[in-house]
C-alpha cells in the first residue's frame, strides 16, 4: 500500500465535496440537477470596480510576487476598512493576505496550536475547523450549540468547556452551517468568560467572513472591538462572501504583530504569497460603492425569506431563522426510518441526501458534514428559480406521505 503520511489518515473526507463531484458527474451524463444549493457560493458577479481592476493589473503588468504579507496597497485598503466598517484599528503590519480565509485559518493554526492543544470548536461548525485543527496537532473539543438558541454559543456551557489545555475558540459569525449571527451583547457574554483571571490564556478565532451579509437590521460587531480582546483575537475575513470573489483565493488575518509575524513565516515558505491580480482587485473591492453589496444583501435577505417559507410548508422540519450567511440548517431527523414509496428505508441524512439527488435531482449536503447528523445545509446564495424549482419540498412530502 501507499506510504502516506499518518496526517492523512486522521483527516476525515469532505462530505461537500463529495456531493459536489456526485453533482459534476451527473452533469457529465448530461443529466439535469440542480446543485446550486449544495455549494457555498454566491450567484452574483463580484463588483464591477473588482472587474476592472483585475483586467488593468494584468495590463498594466502587476504579475510579480508581491510581498509575503500582501501588497501595502491592499492592507492599507484593509486598514482602513476595517476601521471605517468595523471600528477596530489593525495597522498595516497587523495584517497578512494570504490565498483566501482557509488558507489563513490553516496557517494560523500552524503556527499556534500544536499537540496537547485544545481547539474549542462549537457546533454545527465549518466542515473544515476540526480538521484543520488536526492538522496541527491539536484536539478539536467539539461544544454543541442549540437550535433552540438559534446556534447561538452558550457562555455557560463555554466556561464549562474551557480547560488549562485550551489554546483557542473559534467563534465562526455569522456561521456555517447555521446562518447564525451572534448580537454585540451575545459576543460580550462571550467576552465576559474569557476575561476571567483563570481563562486568560485562550485565544480566539474570530471567522467574520460572513460579515456584510446579517439582515433584519443586525448590526455585525467584530470581535476585537470587545474591551480587552483585540490582542487574544486572529480576526479572519475574505474576499470569497459578500464581494462574491470565491475563485480569487484571497483572504486575510489581522492580529497583533507577533501572531502576524509567526503566520507570514509560515506563508513565506507555502505560497510566497497571494495573486497580484486578486490583490489588486481586492483593493478595488474594499473601496466599490458598497449600495451594489446592500443591493445584493437585500435581496439575499428575500431569498432567505422564500426558502424559509418552503420549507415551513413540510412538516416535521425544525429550522431557526437565521439572520447572516446564506445557509439554511433545518432538522430533517423526522423523516430517519420513514420508508419512501419505492420501499426505502431512509436511515439517515446522508442516505436522504443521496436520495434526494437520486430521485429529484437537487444536491444539498448532510448535516454530518457541520457535527449534527440530524440536520441538512442548504444554501440560497441561488437565483430564486434554483430555490423554487427545488423540488425538495415536494421530495420530502410526497416521498414521505405512505
Ligand atoms: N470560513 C467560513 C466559515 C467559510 O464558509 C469559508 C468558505 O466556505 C471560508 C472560511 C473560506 O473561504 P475562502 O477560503 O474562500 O476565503
Amino acid at each position: 500500500a501507499l506510504k502516506l503520511n499518518p496526517m492523512i489518515s486522521k483527516m476525515e473526507e469532505s462530505y461537500t465535496v463529495a456531493i459536489f463531484s456526485k453533482v459534476s458527474n451527473m452533469k457529465s451524463r448530461g443529466e439535469k440537477v440542480n446543485g446550486a444549493l449544495c455549494v457555498g457560493q454566491p450567484d452574483f458577479p463580484p463588483p464591477p470596480e473588482a472587474i476592472k481592476a483585475t483586467a488593468e493589473a494584468a495590463v498594466q503588468g502587476l504579475t510579480s510576487y508581491t510581498a509575503v504579507t500582501g501588497t501595502l496597497e491592499l492592507r492599507q485598503a484593509i486598514s482602513e476598512y476595517l476601521q471605517k466598517y468595523k471600528q477596530v484599528t489593525y495597522s498595516t503590519d497587523e495584517i497578512l493576505v494570504a490565498c483566501g480565509g482557509k488558507q489563513v485559518i490553516y496557517q494560523a493554526m500552524m503556527a499556534l496550536c500544536q499537540e496537547g492543544d485544545e481547539v474549542i470548536v462549537p457546533a454545527p461548525y465549518w466542515t473544515s475547523y476540526p480538521d484543520i485543527v488536526k492538522l496541527s496537532g491539536a484536539s478539536p473539543v467539539i461544544m454543541e450549540t442549540l437550535a433552540s438558541s438559534g446556534y447561538a454559543i452558550d457562555a455557560t456551557k463555554l466556561a464549562a468547556t474551557i480547560t488549562p489545555k485550551t489554546r483557542m475558540l473559534i467563534v465562526c459569525n455569522p456561521s456555517n452551517p447555521t446562518g447564525c449571527a451572534m448580537s454585540k451583547q451575545e459576543l460580550e457574554a462571550i467576552a465576559e468568560v474569557l476575561r476571567r483571571p483563570e481563562n486568560q490564556h485562550v485565544l480566539v478565532l474570530s471567522d467574520e467572513i460572513y460579515e456584510r451579509i446579517c439582515y433584519d437590521g443586525l448590526e455585525h460587531a467584530s470581535f476585537a472591538t470587545l474591551k480587552d480582546m483585540w490582542s487574544r483575537t486572529l480576526t479572519i475575513n475574505g474576499f470569497s462572501k459578500a464581494f462574491s470573489m470565491t475563485g480569487y483565493r484571497l483572504g486575510y488575518l489581522a492580529a497583533q504583530k507577533d501572531i502576524v509575524k509567526a503566520v507570514s513565516k509560515l506563508q513565506s515558505q507555502i505560497t510566497s504569497c497571494a495573486s497580484s491580480i486578486g490583490q489588486h482587485a481586492g483593493i478595488a473591492a474594499l473601496k466599490c460603492d458598497m449600495s451594489y453589496i446592500d443591493a445584493r444583501v437585500v435581496e439575499l435577505q428575500e431569498k432567505r425569506d422564500l426558502a424559509m417559507s418552503l420549507l415551513a410548508k413540510i412538516s416535521d422540519v425544525q429550522c431557526p431563522k437565521p439572520s447572516g450567511a446564506f445557509y439554511l440548517f433545518p432538522d430533517i431527523s423526522a423523516y430517519f426510518g420513514r420508508r419512501t414509496p419505492d420501499e426505502e428505508t431512509i436511515e439517515d441524512g446522508v442516505q436522504l441526501c443521496l436520495y434526494l439527488l437520486q430521485k429529484y435531482q437537487v444536491a444539498l449536503v448532510p448535516g454530518i458534514a457541520f457535527g449534527n447528523p440530524k440536520c441538512l445545509r442548504l444554501s440560497y446564495a441561488a437565483t430564486k428559480e434554483n430555490i423554487t424549482e427545488t423540488r425538495q419540498d415536494t421530495a420530502l412530502k410526497k416521498a414521505y406521505l405512505r
